[in-house]
């Protein structure tokens, strides 16, 4: 729920013709996701998925549809059966069924939510309604972040970046209702296009809950955010964490925005002891200081109704639901039509009650034993990773003894967390959705405020064991893999070794890298932000990813916009680094040490289907144009034939040769971990 300052850096949001026998086993690869027509020289994502992308056109209600849905897809099916028993029987388990149970019962309560209209919104209601001056509005936001509810600026506990053990406040820009800060200040046509619908939008949400003059509302909010917007730090320069990273005393921040008193946030915060925090984006603060002394009251009440409705729509009656699914979902992804009911209920209980519902989840998909299994992974990668460094011609001696420290200690956290997150103190009861939503805003503001100063729990997870991803933070020098990462097909205990390094060795090894890549490799060993390279070394570093970064810029995913190489430069790093470690991985087992083929098909080349496969993603236009602009990883086709084109073993494998499109030019091609 807390939108991340800081963030780790997460996996996703994914020539010979080779005859492949017709014959599939459950537990092998699938020769009807490929088609072999496109050529696996010439383009091997269509290659590998062509297949599968053909016949499984996108759902309506999504606006993109991947292995990774697919995986999404059962899972909702078992916390749907975990959610409706805990409804049914709210006892059974005790607290946890209480809280889960309570909590399904009321979002999926459609006649009583549609029945209390915009009542629940009453209060806030009326609190923006009676505010009188710049300083309410100032106290206000204040009370709302102290509940959870983040208006104008973002703000969390997170380690100090300069001392890992002990979390500390940041305070970030934050108040936009697009995706991105660039969305406000592009002057293409579409971008104009997007901002016309998005005033329409604002006008005709502030309308259903009764504003008379909406229209003129809208003009307002759309200015002030354009003006928080041209405060803010672009995506490629909130990757460097430096720029994060500004400590203040409370009295300098109360000094740099007069017009907000810290000081007073952290007292009625219960912190008066508090002594400094990050103020992490000082321009954007200075800014957003100087909009409370000049922009009149009736606007900064407008843009608070309206980020007010925009965060909570979704809990509410059906005309803001459909309205808020419009924008958010059909103009901006592309999708057709919205998610039934209970889908979107176990998305709120899985940002609510993440890890009361993933205790039920793992007790059902994740034997003790598979931890093991994948920890043997994780331990197989490291020591490939190793002696790839070992081998490295520019890194000096010296910087490689750092390199291996850091490497030697890497967490590997697997499938659950072994301390699940104490939830005693937040209240859920059958009665309102939004109200259960609300509480949960306000026990995580809690849980934020508690830690400032205080010890870094190691033991926290940014992830629920339900979701399919994975994560590096680099603030621990962690990898982190939850449970639903780590099924079939990414993981499967039956299949052949080819495929589960090329399948989740690949993801194991991206998420090591990240610990590497331009951001992470500014982290030493114990998590600090400090400087463990030496010059010569950093220099060689970025000559190398420089190549990386030209190599994304010149791909065209959709319409006439290129990826951008700067942005995702840490995901590209991470992912070509993951494939290299877990292909030297899968070479010391006996399947890669040897020539026997399977369906048809090399070891090697197993290999390399098994990660093409696991990217198999098709998008809408509307959903690609969104991630290229605000996401820092590349679309699925990219990060598949991205790195590929630059492995020679894989030329190899598939028999490609120079001048084919799967092969870089020998100046381009890219050499880094
Ligand atoms: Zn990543």
């Amino acid at each position: 729920m807390i939108h991340r300052i800081l963030r780790g850096t997460a996996l996703s949001l994914a020539c010979a013709a080779v005859a492949v026998a017709a014959h599939t086993n459950d537990h092998g690869l699938d020769a009807k996701n490929m088609d072999p027509s496109a050529g696996a020289c010439r383009d091997f994502f269509q290659y590998a998925d062509g297949g599968w992308l053909k016949s499984n056109p996108i759902p309506p209600a999504y606006s993109r549809w991947s292995l990774d849905d697919e995986i999404n897809e059962r899972n909702l099916g078992i916390l749907r059966n975990i959610l409706e028993n805990a409804a049914a029987h709210p006892g059974a388990l005790g607290e946890t069924s209480q809280k889960i149970g309570d909590f399904y019962a009321a979002a999926m309560d459609e006649v009583g939510i549609e029945k209390a209209g915009t009542a629940p919104l009453k209060d806030d209601l009326a609190a923006i309604a009676a505010l009188k001056s710049p300083a309410d509005v100032a106290t206000l936001v204040r009370d709302w972040q102290r509940l959870g509810n983040q208006v104008l600026f973002d703000f969390e506990a997170q380690p100090d970046l300069k001392d890992s053990n002990k979390d500390i406040a940041y305070a970030g820009q934050g108040g936009l209702g697009l995706p991105d800060r660039d969305y406000y200040t592009r002057d293409d046509a579409k971008s104009m296009d997007l901002r016309t619908k998005y005033q329409a939008h604002i006008a005709r949400m502030l309308g259903l809950i009764g504003d008379r003059n909406a229209g003129d509302e809208a003009t307002w909010v759309l200015a002030l955010e354009t003006r928080l917007a041209q405060a803010s730090l672009d995506r490629v320069a909130l990757r460097d964490p430096a720029n994060s990273y500004h400590i203040y005393t409370v009295a300098d921040a109360d000094a740099a925005t007069p017009h907000f008193s810290w000081s007073g946030f952290f007292h009625h915060a219960g912190r008066d002891d508090v002594q400094s925090f990050s103020l992490a984006h000082p321009t954007f603060f200075v800014a957003a200081d100087r909009a409370l002394a000049e922009v009149p009251l009736a606007h900064w009440q407008a843009y608070l109704r309206w980020r007010l409705i925009d965060a909570q729509a979704p809990y509410l009656n059906k005309a803001l639901v459909d309205a808020d699914f419009d924008f958010h979902a059909r103009t901006l992804r592309g999708a057709k039509e919205i998610k039934p009911r209970w889908k979107r209920a176990i998305g709120s209980a899985d940002a609510a009650l993440g890890e009361l519902l993933g205790q039920a989840y793992v007790a059902q998909v994740f034997p003790p034993e598979a931890k093991q299994r994948a920890l043997e992974l994780v331990n197989n990668l490291k020591i490939a990773l190793r002696a790839r460094i070992a081998r490295l011609d520019w890194m000096s001696a010296e910087t490689k003894q750092s390199a291996y420290a850091k490497l030697d200690t890497l967490v590997a956290k697997i499938g659950y967390p072994d301390k699940w997150r104490d939830y005693s103190t937040l209240k859920i009861a059958r009665v309102s959705y939004l109200d259960n939503m609300r509480a949960a805003a306000a026990f995580d503001a809690q849980r934020q405020i508690a830690k400032l100063d205080r010890p870094v729990d190691r033991s926290e997870w940014d992830m629920t064991p339900q979701t399919v991803n994975a994560y590096y933070n680099p603030m621990g020098n962690e990898v982190v893999f939850p449970a639903a990462q780590l099924l079939p097909p990414y993981f499967d205990a039956k299949a052949d070794d080819a495929l589960n390094y090329g399948g989740i060795g690949s993801v194991i090894g991206h998420e090591m890298t990240h610990g590497f890549d331009d951001e992470g490799s500014q982290f030493d060993a114990r998590g600090n932000l400090a400087d463990w390279w030496s010059k010569r070394d950093r220099t060689e570093f970025e000559a190398r990813t420089a190549k990386l970064v030209e190599q994304f810029n010149s791909y065209v995913p959709v319409d006439d916009l290129h990826i951008n190489g700067k942005l995702t430069l840490g995901e590209n790093i991470a992912d070509f680094g993951g494939l290299l470690v877990a292909y030297d991985a899968f070479k010391l087992t006996a399947q890669g040490k040897g020539d026997t083929k399977i369906e048809g098909l090399t070891p090697d080349q197993r290999f390399f289907l098994s990660y093409a496969q696991t990217w198999r993603t098709a998008q809408r236009p509307e959903q690609l144009r969104l991630q290229v602009q605000s996401n820092e990883h590349a679309p699925a086709k990219f990060r598949t034939n991205g790195p590929l084109s630059d492995i020679p073993a894989f030329a190899h494998a598939f028999n490609c040769k120079a001048g084919d499109p799967m092969v870089q030019p020998p100046a381009k091609i890219v050499d880094i971990w």
